[in-house]
């Protein structure tokens, strides 16, 4: 075969796909565009533009050196935002803490980040004073603080945000370099309990944006365009909100961070600044649809991408009932995360709402780029018929090349080369898939991971109980919850009380979440297994659904 690589004249710029080429565009063209940060700040693009610089420049003056690792726990600001640029842009790879893990699991992130500085919001020092004597070595604290005092602490501060900018050079300038990089790292729970890094590259980052925004932009129902304003509802450590602050820049949006999720605050922020599109996990929906507030809030330019964990229909009806355009997507940590949105067909437009409905609580076709394909334990596809259930497994440009330092996993992550989501479904004849089951034993509620096996490891440790197993429960507010399933050893007593109280202990120690405290334990004789002898939580599952 004729070698066809293309020549290379030597003064042809090999266009790398950087970060920073994301921003420079929407910069020069919508330098007035706003971002705002809840009550607390309302910037432009071009400001925004300038606060990257500097704060790359006071980040530089810290000592970080591209390679380096920036870690920040922040609830959603325009300040995360100017991280999302900033850091990478420098060459440096941007962790961003997911401070819903406990805080012994916060501290293996840090220190398997290797972090060497770390932006901490006031609200989370607590996190940290619990755990600077563990965190090695020690890092440079740089402080966001939203309130006019500085906050009282033990800890050695070193700068505070705004302080670092003020000093940082406006005109600081970003080098190119290679487009595979590492940009970012987000730590997800999965099965075990010890959190696992996914990581991606420049180049992944600008082909996410750029496969999700083809889908996305345009006109019609569940599309965007430059007259929508964005308030995300999935928080920007959880894999970078989803990539959509990036797609917002790129588009220019106004953008809205709204700090804490607090439902009454959010839906006041959609109305004050006329939010027209979002994103979040089923969980925020039904709150924000709960709220007394809801109905001084006109939804009805409301376009909602639920994710995260199946959109109910019940709850897709009560925001349809609303006027709201919401439909389903669907990803994972370890995909950067977009694989697939529930947008509808042009010819479906003319459906019933009924059929539609289905179509918007349907996991969606994958998004340009994605292969995304349901297959037996062989690897051969399945036919799409919308009802052969196989596992999902796929190929992007923007997948996860692997878990961080983790080998193992990984090659069982990219087993035969593709990426095993672990999500079992089907695919019908129109192309959608739909989420039916999980081949992973983890438990989601709120849109966060439980881990079953670490759950049933602490439950273990109860003098009394000789074996458990831990499964998800469906739950109307939650999604799920963990209920325990516990066989006594001979002749020992406990009750339900005493194994919640011990979990309870586990929890406040800093080693689990509180919210992986399960609602309910319920004794047994014996816990059923499968003919291997594993334990069979699908059985358990179907078993404890009716309460
Ligand atoms: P995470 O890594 O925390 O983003 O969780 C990803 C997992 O959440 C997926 O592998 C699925 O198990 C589940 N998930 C995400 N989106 C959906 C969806 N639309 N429907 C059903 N499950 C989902």
């Amino acid at each position: 075969m004729t070698n066809n690589i293309i020549d290379k004249t030597p003064s042809a710029y090999a266009y790398p796909l950087l970060i920073k080429n994301l921003l420079a565009n929407p910069l020069r063209q919508f330098p007035n565009q706003e971002i705002v940060y809840g009550d607390f700040k309302r910037q432009t693009y071009r400001e925004m533009g300038e606060r990257i610089h500097r704060l790359a420049s006071g980040l530089a003056g810290l000592g970080v050196k591209p390679g380096d690792t920036v870690a920040v726990m922040d609830w959603d600001s325009h300040r995360y935002l100017e991280c999302f640029f900033a850091v990478p842009m420098m060459g440096a790879v941007l962790h961003t803490v997911n401070i819903r893990l406990s805080p012994e699991q916060i501290l293996y992130t840090i220190n398997h980040a290797e972090d060497d500085v770390i932006l901490v919001n006031t609200e989370f020092l607590p996190i940290l004073e619990a755990i600077r004597d563990r965190i090695e070595p020690v890092k440079k604290l740089v402080l966001l603080n939203d309130a006019d005092q500085p906050p009282a602490t033990s800890l050695n501060i070193d700068t505070e945000y705004e302080a670092l900018l003020a000093t940082g050079d406006p005109h600081y300038p970003f080098p190119d370099f290679s487009e595979d990089t590492r940009a970012t790292t987000f730590y997800t729970t999965g099965t075990t309990g010890l959190p696992k890094g996914v990581y991606f590259s420049h180049r992944q980052l600008v082909m996410h944006t750029f496969g999700v925004m083809t889908a996305v932009a345009g006109s019609g129902q569940g599309h965007i365009s430059r007259d929508d304003v964005y308030l995300p509802i999935t928080p920007m450590f959880h894999v970078h909100a989803w990539g959509v602050p990036y797609i917002a820049t790129v588009m220019g949006l106004k953008q809205i961070y709204p700090g804490r999720y607090v439902p009454d605050h959010l839906l006041r922020l959609i109305q004050r600044e006329k939010v027209t599109f979002s994103h979040c996990v089923p969980t925020i929906l039904q709150m924000l649809l709960a709220s007394p507030v809801v109905d001084e809030v006109d939804l009805s330019r409301w376009k909602v991408v639920i994710g995260g964990s199946a959109l109910p229909q019940t709850l897709a009806q009560q925001a349809r009932a609303r006027g709201v355009d919401v439909f389903t997507a669907y990803g994972m940590s370890e995909t950067c995360p977009i694989l697939t949105l529930a947008q509808l067909k042009p010819h479906m437009l003319d459906w019933d709402e009924e059929r539609q409905l289905d179509i918007r609580c349907k996991t969606g076709l994958p998004v340009p780029l994605v292969e995304l394909r349901v297959v037996d334990e062989a690897m051969n596809d399945l036919p799409h018929d919308g009802k052969t259930p196989g596992e999902v497994v796929v190929r992007a440009p923007w997948l996860t090349q692997g878990y961080l330092k983790d080998p193992r996993n990984s090659e069982a992550l990219w087993h035969g080369g593709y990426l095993h989501t672990g999500d079992i479904g089907v695919i019908d004849e129109e192309g959608y898939l739909k989420i039916t089951d999980r081949l992973k034993d983890v438990i989601k509620t709120g849109g966060e991971w439980v881990s079953s096996l670490e759950l049933e490891n602490l439950i273990l440790k109860h003098p009394a109980i000789e074996e458990t197993a831990v499964i998800g429960m469906p739950d109307p507010k939650w999604g799920e919850r963990p209920l325990a399933v516990v066989v006594l050893k001979a002749g020992q007593e406990t009750s339900e009380a005493d194994v919640k109280a011990l979990l309870q202990d586990f929890a406040a120690k800093g080693i689990i979440s509180k919210y992986g405290v399960p609602d309910r334990v319920v004794f047994v004789d014996v816990l059923p297994k499968t003919s291997v002898g594993k334990l069979d939580k699908k059985l358990m599952r179907e078993q404890y659904k009716t309460g």
